[in-house]
């Protein structure tokens, strides 16, 4: 029987095999799904942006309010190792104008078997199709293809995923195991969610195209980015970085304008013709693309009128939307196993041996390379944090 067993075969949890079979520990990994990583392969179909070249103080503001809890780890395994960890792995980095950085091959799968195969030749044994079922006594579960098994390793990380794309593994039902043991977990919500909007038939030759030269705002945080227009309502970065308040109910303006000053907007207002039809003036003057001009319409509904209102609605267009879009739509899922149910080297509290790693811990951040980073930091801390316990039992 392996010593340690890690549970979810995704970035996270991979990682944490690698840290363990490096410190001489006999490892085997069980995955659920019938092949490892779905979700980070499907993150590979965008492009795979794995990490954030930026200073640390920004990449840790990232997180938000779990930046101070996670700034340990993401110290031990910043953008920098990110980039050497993939460079090690065969894979040549580009970092673009913004900061991101992307493997040249734009795709996780030549990463992915190059660390497969790395993993292998360190020993780690992987079984897929073993979907852990919780605890029987100290044994964990697991139903496979060859009916129940129990294992009892020394140590176990769990590396299972957040709650979001179900279909590629990450489904949450770990969480009421957890629950059962007493592990206190915050509930989870959609991160890097889009938007719903019942739009009219007016938007419709809208649908697939992109809002670019945008400024979003929700309360105090403000986006740059963009979003397309899609049948169902609103996606993209410009919008998923804003999540949190959009969640807490905070209402969501857009600035079509943003690159002009509201004096200069109304100086050019004035000089609108009578005759001419505000349409008509957006698309000549102004020169708004057609996507602007039409959201324009859907959301003032014709009830800006006269030049004021008008320049108050290019400028702080009121974005009405249904809600967020369903949660397993979602990049990544906030909530998960919570700091206070974790030591400092990520074991949970209530169960001696048993650690957690990945998006399935607390905290959350926008898209940028974030999530795969804390992803693989967290894994990295929890391997070590494994490996360091089991060390300590053996000597003591
Ligand atoms: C479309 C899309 C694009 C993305 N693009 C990016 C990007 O470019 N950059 C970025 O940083 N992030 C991106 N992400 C997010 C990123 O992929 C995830 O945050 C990351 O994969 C989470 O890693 P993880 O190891 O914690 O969990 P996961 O990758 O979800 O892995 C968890 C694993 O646990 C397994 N598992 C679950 N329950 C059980 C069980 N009971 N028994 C056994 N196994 C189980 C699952 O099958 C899964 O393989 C993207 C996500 C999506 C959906």
């Amino acid at each position: 029987m392996a010593q340690a067993m890690v549970i979810g075969a995704g970035p996270a949890g991979l990682m944490a095999a690698e840290q363990l079979a490096a410190a001489g520990h006999q490892v085997l990994v069980a995955e659920a799904k019938p092949s490892v990583a779905r979700k980070f392969l499907m993150a590979g179909k965008s492009g795979l942006n794995l990490t954030k070249n930026e200073p640390f103080d920004q990449l840790t503001g990232a997180y938000g309010d779990a930046g101070d809890w996670l700034r340990p780890m993401l110290r031990d395994f910043d953008a920098r190792a990110v980039m050497g960890w993939a460079g090690d792995l065969g894979q040549e980095m580009f970092t673009g104008s913004t900061g991101r950085v992307f493997p040249k091959a734009m795709k996780a799968s030549p990463l992915l078997r190059a660390w497969l195969a790395r993993l292998e030749q360190a020993g780690v044994e992987i079984r897929t199709r073993w979907r852990w079922q919780g605890w029987r006594d100290a044994a964990l579960m697991f139903e496979t293809p060859n009916g129940e098994q129990l294992c009892t390793p020394d140590v176990t990380v769990l590396a299972l995923g957040g709650a979001s794309w179900a279909r590629l593994g990450s489904d949450g039902a770990w969480a009421s195991r957890l629950a059962d043991k007493d592990v206190a977990l915050a509930p989870f919500a959609p991160a890097n969610a889009a938007l719903s909007v019942d739009w009219s038939h007016h938007m419709q030759p809208h649908f697939g195209t992109a809002l670019k030269s945008v400024r979003w705002t929700v309360g105090e945080l403000t986006s740059r980015g963009e979003a397309t227009i899609s049948a169902k309502g609103l996606e993209g970065g410009g919008l998923y970085s804003l999540t949190p308040a959009i969640r807490a109910g905070t209402p969501l303006y857009l600035d079509l304008v943003p690159d002009m000053t509201a004096e200069a907007l109304q100086t050019r207002l004035a000089g609108k013709k009578a005759k001419a039809t505000l349409s008509h003036w957006l698309k000549n003057s102004l020169r708004l693309s057609p996507q602007k001009i039409a959201l324009f319409h859907e959301m003032t509904k014709g009830a800006a009128s006269g030049q004021a209102q008008w320049a108050d609605a290019l400028k702080h267009l009121p974005v009405r939307y249904s809600d967020l879009r369903p949660m397993d739509e979602a990049i990544s899922t906030a909530g998960g196993v919570r700091r206070t149910a974790v030591d400092d080297g990520l074991m949970l509290n209530a169960l001696p041996g048993v650690f957690c790693a990945g998006e399935m811990l607390d905290w959350e951040a926008p898209t940028g390379g974030y999530l795969l980073t804390a992803c693989l930091a967290t894994g990295r801390w929890a391997g070590k944090s494994a490996a360091a316990w089991m060390e300590g039992r053996a000597s003591a």
